[in-house]
């Protein structure tokens, strides 16, 4: 056992499992999506839950693809499922699905009509609900519920024959219609859906309902410990239910808070409609909370694990800052991204005494943060410089330590340069900024004695690769969307994606790997996005440096 101290409920009843030896000590989870969407951040909690537990204490996880309901789900989320998984750093024991056990789920639904304890009902959906009760009045029985044994295994078989048409019976579980648990006043188990399904085909005209298909299927797999969210307290009961009355592997089901996050959705449904109304360009769009949008973005497997990590598991319902997944994704690229150069909003600036037909090669650190600085990259210099506007000034206030008429500033790995003059067009926007650089300043063979207080980043002209690069903001503009009146779209952040066309970039950023982390010094953390190619290069700004919310989350 482990020599670890738990960190959170669950482990704690594992651990409670371990020691009193049940299941043999055995451990095995499984992670169930229905694959009708892509996985988003909230998945991703819980396949680090299932997954981390198997691992921690020795055990597996199933993949269980929960595919019920013929007429949401298709092979491409199954493939997206898999592949975010995957991407997670996480590798399932077996893959199944929910379907194949088609054929068993119908045997033990005739086992129960044998016991007396589920019938075919006729009434309609409006008459079932009504004849429920509700949570204060208890329910009655509808005319059906008093058939025999043989009239509902014969009425079932016909269900599966395919005699009846759509929604004109279902089969319910015989329980309790006066409990004070809704779940439990006689439950579905099977509808008459006569649709396809991207696995069993028309081999099927009736399918299980969740109730009936989940439960049973974490027992056919002889699941020992079914994690799900916090919904799924009251149907527990239901869930020992069918385990102690089919006498089956007795899987326990534990519940734990749903994942939610501020200023984005997280329900699929919601999703699906953002990518469908194309509010976004896709499931994988770089403002979307799915695992493959983030991945998009620039994000790591590993700065989802920590995040996942450092929420912890909760028993009570809460909304998780946006910002701390920031805060996981700026901590990690911090260690790990090569820094580089890049000017987004361009104006020349031009050495005026640098020697006609001087070139120079600069050597700037890949990273600082990382031993031996990451090695270093050659960055071409020249007397023609790209540098961002924003770091002039024509009337800088005192404390601008960049550039203004008479102001000296360190280029990045190269010179300190003065500025002696600066160019106006008709509008009054600066077109070209005039220096002399100090030779004798050369960063790394500084022997000027001059001390500048800034430092800015810029590209050589003649060597700059231009680039595409998409900066993103939160994909709402307020806290939870879901909970405003009205549609949640109408609280999209119309700001929410920036495109600037024509940015200067260092031309070692023309080798850029897909997957990797760039620091663009002083403006963030980008990646290559999928649409890049060698020609047309394309950048995704994955996170700002520092929280630049930070003070409104704060304030709210
Ligand atoms: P959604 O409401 O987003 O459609 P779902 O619960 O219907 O989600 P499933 O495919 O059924 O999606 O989920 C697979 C597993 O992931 C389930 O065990 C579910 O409890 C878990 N899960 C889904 N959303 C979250 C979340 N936000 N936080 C934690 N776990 C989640
Ligand atoms: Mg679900």
């Amino acid at each position: 056992m482990t020599e670890e101290r738990s960190s959170n409920f669950l482990e704690e009843i594992i651990e409670e499992d371990l020691s009193n030896n049940r299941n043999d000590g055995r451990v095995l989870t499984r992670f169930p999506p229905e694959p009708n969407g892509y996985l988003h951040i909230g998945h991703a909690k819980s396949i680090c839950l299932n997954f981390g537990i198997a691992q921690k204490y020795n055990g597996k996880t199933n993949l269980r693809f929960d595919d019920t309901n013929p007429t949401t789900e298709e092979t491409e989320y199954v493939n997206s499922i898999r592949a975010d998984i995957h991407w997670l750093g996480f590798e399932w024991d077996k893959e199944l699905y929910s379907s194949d056990y088609f054929d068993t789920l119908y045997g033990l639904a005739v086992a129960l009509i044998k016991k007396g304890l589920a019938y075919v009902d006729d009434s309609s959906a409006e008459e079932i609900a009504l004849a429920k009760g509700t949570p204060t009045e208890p329910g009655i029985p509808t005319p059906f519920r008093a058939r025999s044994v043989e009239d509902n295994l014969l009425l079932f078989e016909n269900m599966k024959a395919g005699k009846y048409p759509d929604g004109a019976k279902v089969l319910r579980a015989k329980i309790d219609l006066e409990s004070p648990n809704m779940h439990l006043r006689d439950p579905l188990m099977y509808r008459i859906k006569h649709a396809h399904h991207h696995r069993t085909g028309d081999k099927w005209c009736i399918y299980p309902m969740y109730d009936f298909a989940h439960g049973q299927s974490d027992s056919i797999e002889n699941i020992t410990h079914s994690i799900c969210t916090l919904e799924f307290v009251p149907h527990r009961p239901l869930y020992e239910w069918f385990i102690e009355k089919l006498d089956i592997f007795p899987s326990r089901q534990y519940e734990f808070a749903r994942l939610n996050m501020n200023f984005t959705v997280m329900s699929k449904r919601k999703l699906l409609q953002l990518v469908n109304e194309k509010y976004v360009t896709g499931w994988d769009d770089p403002r979307m909370p799915t695992i493959s949008g983030l991945r998009r973005r620039g994000y790591t497997p590993a700065s989802i694990r920590n995040f996942c990590e450092r929420i912890g598991v909760a028993k009570r319902e809460n909304l998780i800052d946006l910002s701390l997944l920031e805060f996981c994704i700026r901590e990690d690229l911090n260690k790990t991204a090569l820094r580089r150069m890049a000017v987004m909003d361009p104006v020349k600036l031009v050495i005026t005494n640098y020697p006609e037909g001087k070139a120079e090669i600069m050597q700037g650190e890949n990273n600082p943060e990382a031993e031996d600085g990451g090695g270093s990259r050659d960055i071409p210099f020249g007397p023609e410089l790209w540098i961002e506007r924003e770091d002039f000034m024509e009337e800088a206030p005192k404390k601008f330590f960049r550039l203004g008429p008479g102001l000296m500033v360190r280029l990045k790995n190269a010179y300190i340069v003065k500025c002696d003059d600066f160019m106006k067009d008709d509008n009054g926007r600066i077109t070209e900024i005039r220096c002399s650089y100090i030779p004798e300043s050369k960063s790394g063979s500084d022997t000027s004695g001059i001390h500048v207080k800034g430092t800015i980043h810029w590209v050589s002209a003649r060597h700059a690769k231009t680039a595409e690069i998409r900066l993103y903001d939160r994909l709402f503009r307020v806290e939870n969307p879901s909970s405003e009146e009205g549609d949640f779209k109408e609280y999209i952040n119309p700001d929410s994606l920036t495109v600037i066309k024509n940015a200067f970039i260092e031309p070692d950023l023309g080798n850029a790997q897909p997957g990797l982390g760039y620091q663009f010094i002083r403006k963030g953390y980008f990646s290559v996005d999928n649409d890049s190619t060698p020609e047309a290069l394309v950048f995704n700004r994955t996170v700002t440096l520092k929280d630049a919310w930070a003070k409104e989350v704060k304030k709210s």
